[in-house]
């Protein structure tokens, strides 16, 4: 419970998992309310018998917390490559940095919540 840091709110807080609901077809954080938005990616290469093994990320923004776990995603299966548009330097920064990658991952929810049609 300590909240010895008040600038913590800006950074985010890595936990082993948090309280979601689904409501609507949707999950939502249990304590805020805000949608929770999700996150795959290899971390293996492909010629690696870890191919399949995979990062799982959860976020809310709300509470700025996020989890992350391992998920099996089968070898066929193509993975939106969130930082496939970025430069090469951009990248391997987000690489190096889950919270960086979760402030980029997160500000793309912002975008594409904002588009119109469906
Ligand atoms: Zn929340």
């Amino acid at each position: 419970m300590g909240m010895r840091e008040a600038r913590a709110a800006e950074q985010w807080r890595k936990v082993g998992t948090f309280g979601t609901i689904t409501e609507g077809g949707q999950r939502l954080c249990t304590i805020c309310g805000t949608r929770v938005h999700s996150y795959q990616y290899r971390f293996h290469p492909p010629e690696s018998s870890l191919f399949e093994r995979c990062i799982g990320l959860a976020w809310c923004a709300g509470c700025r917390v996020y989890c992350g776990s391992m998920v099996h995603v089968s070898r066929e299966t193509v993975l939106e490559d969130a930082l496939a548009s970025l430069p090469r330097d951009r990248c391997e920064h987000l690489q190096r940095s889950e919270t960086a990658l979760l402030d980029y991952l997160d500000s793309r929810t912002h975008d594409s919540s904002a588009q119109p049609g469906r």
